[in-house]
């Protein structure tokens, strides 16, 4: 059977990649899973545990590191982000597409790991559509989105990094881009 594509999918918070993506998880043509990252941090309003994250105690996160469970892992503006390494293996070997929605410092540990991996970089139309994006959302309090911001602002320079840049302005142009670029990627694997 054909292995399936490691996609990985980054941009700043805010910049609307968790809604690019439920656009695009349920298009047939893309065939692609979601990978549920582990994570210290505590849900928010909404969020499942399985479906968002698989939530953990710092310790659990600390002995899942030590079992080499883990395919990278980050920390990010004090909690830690890993992926669990299993599921992604298991999805690729049958064939699926795997997205890996996941910062920057876990991108260059799955690039080095794998250079086959498709990456993708969501930016905003400007720092001040962003700030007013995350303000909206407000689900932190404000030194954490403080925080978020400046990180947003440092992460922005390490766009370079990926193959595809994509700006979410308008959704649906930022979908259709998304699109166009995993299909291609898919043609070329199966020639
Ligand atoms: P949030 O707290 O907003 O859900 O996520 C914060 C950042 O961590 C986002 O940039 C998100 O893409 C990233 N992230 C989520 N899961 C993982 C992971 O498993 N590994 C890494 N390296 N980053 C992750």
């Amino acid at each position: 059977m054909k292995k399936g594509l490691l996609i990985v999918f980054s941009g700043v918070s805010g910049v609307g990649k968790g809604t690019i993506l439920s656009k695009l998880m349920p298009m047939k043509e893309l065939n692609l899973v979601y990978s549920v990252s582990m994570t210290t941090r505590k849900p928010r309003e909404g969020e499942i545990e399985g479906v968002n994250y698989f939530f953990v105690s710092k310790k659990r996160f600390v002995q899942a590191i030590k079992n080499d469970e883990l395919l990278e892992h980050a920390r990010f503006v004090g909690n830690d982000y890993g992926t669990p390494k299993e599921y992604v293996e298991k999805m690729i070997a049958e064939g699926k597409n795997v997205v890996l929605e996941i910062e920057i410092n876990g991108a260059k540990q799955i690039m080095e790991k794998c250079p086959d991996a498709l990456s993708i970089y969501i930016v905003p139309p400007s720092i001040e559509e962003l700030e007013r994006r995350l303000r909206e959302r407000s689900s932190e309090d404000e030194q954490t989105l403080m925080k978020r911001i400046a990180k947003a602002k440092k992460e922005l320079e390490d766009m370079d990094f990926y193959e595809h840049v994509v700006c979410n302005d308008d959704l649906d142009v930022a979908v259709e881009d998304v699109r166009k670029i995993i299909l291609k990627e898919i043609k070329k694997k199966s020639r």
